[in-house]
C-alpha cells in the first residue's frame, strides 16, 4: 500500500461548511515544507483563516510572488507573514554540487537557482525585499519574517 492509498483510506469528507474563500485574518502565510512545520498548529488556525504558501526553504519565489498576487488581488490578504526555520534542508545544501550531480545523471544543469543558504537571517531578509521591492504587489510593506526553532518551537523576529 502507498502513502497515497493510507491517505485515501482515511480521508475525511470536509467539505466546505461555508468557510469563505478570502481568508478571514487577510493574511498570508509563506513557511518552509518542512513536515514538522504545523502552522495551524502552531497559530491555531482554523480553516479559512490564512492562505498558507509552501515550498522547500518558505523562500520568496516568482512563484511565490504569482500566489501573492492572487491573494492580495482576489482575495484580500493585506499582511505577508514570512517564516523560515532552523536545521532547514535548504541550510547549508551545496547548490554548486547538487546542480552538477543532477546534471552528470540527467544531462540537463536545473535552469533555476535551489535557494540554498548560509545564512538563515540574510535568507529571511531576502526573502522579505523580494516582497517589498515587488512591483505586482499591492500590499508590500506589511511583511514580517521569523525564524522558527523546531526544537523549542520559538519565533525570532527578524528585523
Ligand atoms: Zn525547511
Amino acid at each position: 500500500m502507498t502513502a497515497i492509498d493510507e491517505l485515501l483510506q482515511r480521508a475525511v469528507r470536509l467539505g466546505s461548511q461555508g468557510v469563505p474563500t478570502p481568508p478571514r485574518l487577510r493574511l498570508a502565510i509563506v513557511t518552509c515544507m518542512d513536515s514538522r512545520i504545523d502552522p495551524f498548529q502552531i497559530f491555531g488556525l482554523e480553516r479559512g483563516d490564512a492562505h498558507v504558501l509552501r515550498n522547500a526553504g518558505g523562500v520568496v519565489t516568482d512563484d511565490v510572488i504569482r500566489s501573492l498576487i492572487l491573494s492580495q488581488r482576489f482575495l484580500g490578504t493585506q499582511e505577508v507573514m514570512l517564516i523560515h526555520h532552523t536545521r532547514c534542508g535548504a541550510h547549508d545544501l551545496p547548490e554548486e554540487e547538487v546542480k552538477a550531480a543532477i546534471q552528470a545523471e540527467s544531462g540537463i544543469r536545473p535552469p533555476f537557482s535551489l535557494e540554498a543558504f548560509t545564512d538563515i537571517d540574510a535568507d529571511v531578509r531576502q526573502s522579505m525585499e523580494r516582497i517589498r521591492q515587488s512591483p505586482f504587489l499591492a500590499h508590500r510593506e506589511a511583511v514580517r519574517g521569523f525564524v522558527l526553532d523546531v526544537d523549542d518551537g520559538s519565533l525570532r523576529e527578524i528585523r
